[in-house]
């Protein structure tokens, strides 16, 4: 059996409980080593077989799950935040699927999650945005034309880029060509929830040089919106006037 664990953000106490006991009893773990912290590996057992797929190719991760399926071992592939983005689980699943090993995902804390957590910020404010997109700027991988950020920033939604902070540049300007205003807040979080996180707070027009100054250009989430600023009306949840399934309004 195979589990693909998700990690959390960075802090070691931000892996699920069921992550943590997969740990304890894998025999075999397979770790993204470029952003999974390492003190995880602390909870593994002795003699647990440990290796950094960072240095890795998938046909290699997946040579050492079929041996230690072979070898009637458990495994642990642990994920930075949670699998199911940015973490290339499917192509690993489906040559699961035709090697007919079993597998289950147990999710994680996501890092988009942990940097909304950083700053104490939400991103579905009422009469703000009740919309996130988690996307990221083209790099070397493409993103699909239909989705590039200035049609994406149209919506004025709450938005969270990963893996961009080397292309802060050419973000800024994409957002403010699809329709932003040079002044709408950004917040830079740095290994949110590692003891080194970084909060950094500017606009998408001084967005570039805030990431130039202060040397940012990995690990690092980009939020984008109006949800960093200081105007939102009231949820209709906690309103006294308003009567839901387990609250009536107060003047009913
Ligand atoms: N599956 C992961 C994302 C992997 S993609 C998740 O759910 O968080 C890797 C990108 O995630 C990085 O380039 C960075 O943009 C972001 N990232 C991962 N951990 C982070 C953290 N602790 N703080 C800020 N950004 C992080």
């Amino acid at each position: 059996m195979i589990y693909f664990v998700g990690a959390g953000p960075g802090a070691v106490d931000l892996i699920t409980i069921k992550g943590q006991k997969l740990l304890s009893v894998a025999d075999v773990v397979i770790y993204a080593g470029s952003l999974v912290n390492p003190e995880l590996l602390n909870y593994t057992k002795n003699g647990c077989e440990i290796h950094n797929s960072a240095h890795m190719t998938l046909e290699e991760v997946i040579d050492k799950i079929k041996k230690a399926e072979a070898e009637n071992k458990m495994t642990v592939r642990l994920h930075t935040g949670d699998p199911s983005i940015y973490g290339a689980i499917r192509e690993q699943i489906d040559l699961l699927k035709e090697l007919n090993i079993e597998y289950q995902v147990v999710p994680g804390v996501s890092s988009f999650c942990g940097a909304a957590a950083a700053i104490g910020a939400e991103y579905t404010l009422p009469d703000v945005s009740q919309t996130v997109i988690i996307t990221r700027m083209e790099g070397r991988t493409p993103v699909p034309e239909r989705e590039n950020i200035k049609s994406l920033a149209a919506h004025k939604s709450s938005m969270v880029l990963f893996l961009s902070s080397s292309l802060a540049e050419e973000l800024s300007k994409e957002l403010i060509a699809g329709g932003y205003e040079l002044e709408t807040p950004v917040a830079v979080i740095y290994k949110a929830t590692w003891p080194d996180e970084k909060v950094f707070r500017c606009t998408i027009e001084t967005l570039p040089n805030t990431m130039k100054i202060n040397k940012i250009n990995k690990t690092a989430l980009i939020l984008v919106g109006n949800f960093l600023g200081n105007e939102y009306k009231r949820s209709e949840l906690y309103n006294p006037a308003f009567t839901h399934e387990f609250r009536k309004a107060e003047n009913e």
